[in-house]
């Protein structure tokens, strides 16, 4: 008799503690409906407050509140989304892998929030103790970035490298040549050339590194070395020619080797590095065009371009061969023109900037901004294919 009335208890107190649950879950997803009803109706406060009164300890409510934080943020409200991880942070008894999946949430809510220094203390923690440091460490270094801190721009990116792939290899020897130039801004040549130093050995053949060692050469008196530096380095990154052209201008002129200057553009015609028309456009978009070989290279570029040879034919007599001060006055015109638009596009995401900037504003890639076509002095509505025009 003992041993059945135990069973019975144990069976009532089993039923009585499933039905306790049953009730429980019914008031909750009651709650949980209540939410996204307020949530429906444009109540986002609301909606919240009743989100975060569920309790957050299965997998089903947390789901909801990781989609809801996720929801506020692309929706650009931060201030919810923050409240919405900070809870689920706070949780006791979170298991570990959600508790890292929060504190990235929330560290990423801090990031778009602009508190930098709330998320990298956050990703920090996480790339010391989380199951996934890459992904920490990624935003560490973007973090970094965007601070132009670039020595620890650097040390996150060698962090990185040690347990995963970086998006782009190549930024370490950049964050190098920033270094090396606020070095060279503050007149501590020294220190830019250890920079410097570093940048080659993080990549080899680096077309900005090139440019850095020769403004140092130029700088120091050593103009013949800045003239080869500048050479070789139109050479091999033929897109830095807008950059180097006046650098490697005032290098020959310093050199006392007038030469040297026309001898490389012509090196890079013969060489079929470049063409006319494109050392043409260079120079228009660098703001150096006054020499006999780049002369040559604005008629062609009037001779092959039809569009261009119809917006500067006012400023040329029809039939007669332009003289070098008439094709002057046209480099110098679609300099103004050019000075007007974007100057600079990037290859990879396609957004313009009136400035040459290593790294593109909106993707963050590096080395991917490139001089726009030489058809683009026109705007972008009255290009054929535009599609209006
Ligand atoms: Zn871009």
């Amino acid at each position: 008799m003992v041993f059945t009335g135990t069973l019975a208890t144990g069976w009532g107190a089993t039923a009585v503690y499933a039905e306790y649950r049953r009730r429980r879950r019914a008031r909750r997803r009651e709650r949980y409906l209540e939410g996204v009803r307020f949530l429906l109706d444009d109540n986002p406060d609301r909606a919240l407050e009743v989100f975060l009164g569920l309790a957050a300890n299965d997998d089903e409510t947390i789901d909801t509140h990781f989609a809801l934080g996720s929801l506020y943020r692309r929706r650009g409200e931060v201030d919810r989304a923050i409240r919405v991880h900070q809870h689920l942070v706070g949780r006791p008894g979170l298991q570990p892998h959600h508790r890292d999946a929060a504190m990235t949430e929330l560290a990423r809510d801090y990031f778009r929030a602009g508190l930098y220094d709330h998320a990298e203390k956050l990703f920090l923690e996480l790339a010391d103790h989380g199951r996934e440091p890459a992904v920490a460490l990624a935003h560490l270094v973007r973090i970094h970035e965007l601070q132009h801190d670039w020595t620890q721009a650097a040390a996150m990116h060698e962090r990185l490298r040690a347990v995963g792939v970086p998006e782009q290899p190549g930024a370490i020897a950049h964050y190098y040549c920033e270094l090396a130039e606020a070095a060279i801004a503050q007149r501590d040549l020294d220190l830019a050339r250890e920079h410097l130093r570093s940048a080659r050995r993080e990549q080899k053949d680096f077309g900005r590194s090139a440019i850095l060692r020769g403004d140092l050469a130029r700088m120091q008196g050593e103009p013949r070395l800045a003239v080869q530096l500048y050479r070789r380095v139109v050479r091999r990154d033929f897109h830095l020619l807008p950059l180097v052209l006046p650098r490697l201008a005032d290098a020959a002129r310093l050199a006392g080797d007038a030469d040297a200057f026309d001898e490389s553009l012509r090196e890079l015609l013969q060489n079929g590095v470049g063409n006319r028309s494109e050392i043409a456009y260079a120079a228009i978009v660098s703001g150096y065009y006054d020499d006999p070989v780049i002369l040559d290279c604005v008629r062609e570029l009037l001779a092959t371009d039809s569009d261009l040879r119809d917006l500067t034919g006012a400023l040329l007599p029809a039939g007669v061969q332009p003289t070098a001060d008439q094709l002057r006055s046209v480099a110098s015109a679609l300099r103004n023109v050019v000075l007007r638009h974007a100057r600079y596009r990037c290859s990879v995401c396609g957004i313009d900037s009136s400035t040459f900037l290593w790294q593109c504003p909106a993707c963050k890639s590096w080395d991917t901004l490139r001089a726009v076509a030489a058809l683009e002095f026109l705007p972008r509505a009255a290009r054929p294919g535009s599609g209006s025009g």
